[in-house]
């Protein structure tokens, strides 16, 4: 057990409604320092692969490193230290909350997962961005062999965030101090090893599938959402994108299938209508005294990802928006008609493929009505 610090849920929303990385506080942490830059939690491993001693002078007990407002290229060397060590903590802590809820609703813990933070960060040429990765091509591509389970890569950060609020002072925006980047790719983790939406697990290990569908990225904002306790998830670095924007990803803004864009490169902006579906149907769900709405949706992963067969009809098949849902509704039979009430707001039906929900709901087609089976199965 250690002593770290770690951003934690807002007190409250600033003046201006924006919010911020969290507030800094001190918490217990279940870990054990296996490397310089490394700690290891069960299930879980968090490394800076940058080449610092983080945890090695130390104090024995002691990890609690000062955010330094990020650090970054025009801090300090001991600032940068500072913000790299609190980075790792602050990623470890997230991480394993995300991977222990996720326990919780499967009864089951996942394989485990690797955090590694640094990689495709060039000098001259830094990422500031979050990525899930396992075993198979990818884009960048991966100089190094993956842990067959998955691994989260998080960059070194690019920018500072954008501020438009002159008391505030500036904030290197490393996505380790960010908790909605570490969720979101801990969802995928979540997903990886439930509904699977690829179907690697019908893949030789060597060889996985790493882009992402619609339904992957609009789940990871929805744990996102859950874990922060707030829909406008990317509030504290995206609160210069008006809220209508599909780049701020707010899930409280009611997205239907009419704004699916075909095509590929849009798995972002076409998630956050399945995330936006998920959020109105758990406040339903919740406004009506039902609780369990996360575990449903675990327990609707797990069964749409239980399929075997053949790779590229099942990555068909769980690409849809209604075959999950369909899943979602079979998980807890007691909220389905609200469950239903709610994703039919959002232009999503049990049946029909998403290119038919975004015809239904821009109103050039009227045959989706007639596909409907008697009973859903
Ligand atoms: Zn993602």
């Amino acid at each position: 057990m250690m002593r770290i610090a770690a951003y934690l849920m807002e007190d409250h929303l600033h003046a201006d409604r924006r919010t911020g990385p969290g507030r800094l506080a001190e918490v217990d942490l279940e870990a054990t320092v296996t490397g310089p830059a490394e700690l290891t939690l069960a299930g879980l491993t968090v490394r800076d692969g940058r080449g610092d001693d983080l945890f090695g002078s130390a104090d024995a007990q002691a990890y609690v490193f000062d955010p330094a407002s990020g650090g970054g290229p025009l801090a300090g060397p001991e600032a940068e230290h500072q913000a790299r060590g609190f980075g790792v903590t602050n990623a470890a802590y997230h991480a394993a909350r995300a991977l222990s809820l996720a326990a919780r609703l499967l009864d089951r813990p996942l394989p485990p997962l690797l955090i590694r933070i640094g990689p495709h960060s060039f000098p001259g040429r830094s990422w500031g961005g979050g990525h899930y990765r396992l075993p198979g091509a990818a884009s960048p591509p991966e100089p190094d062999l993956l842990a067959p389970s998955g691994e989260i890569h998080l960059g070194t950060g690019r920018r500072f965030v954008e501020e438009h609020d002159p008391r505030r002072p500036r904030y290197f925006h490393a996505p380790t101090h960010n908790r909605a980047i570490i969720y979101h790719e801990v969802g995928h983790h979540i997903c990886r090893h439930t509904a699977d939406f690829r179907a690697n697990r019908l893949s030789p290990p060597h060889d996985q599938h790493n882009g992402k569908v619609a339904l992957d990225e609009g789940t990871a904002d929805f744990l996102t959402a859950v874990l922060l306790g707030t829909p406008d998830i990317y509030g504290w670095h995206r609160g210069h994108i008006p809220p209508w924007d599909p780049r701020r990803r707010r899930l409280d803004v009611r997205w239907t299938t009419a704004y699916l864009r075909p095509g590929s490169g849009q798995a972002h902006a076409n998630g956050t209508v399945w995330a936006s579906a998920l959020w109105t149907a758990r406040e339903r769900v919740r406004e009506a005294d039902g609780t369990g709405f996360t575990r449903s949706l675990c327990t609707a992963m797990s069964r749409l990802g239980s399929r075997e067969g053949e790779v590229s009809e099942e990555q068909q098949r769980r690409s849809c928006f209604s075959q999950l849902l369909r899943e979602l509704l079979a998980a807890d039979p007691a909220i389905a008609p609200t469950v239903t009430a709610a994703m039919a707001d959002h232009g999503i039906l049990p049946y029909g493929l998403n290119s038919e929900l975004r015809a239904w709901t821009q109103g050039r087609t009227a045959s989706l009505f007639a596909q409907r089976p008697a009973v859903l199965p």
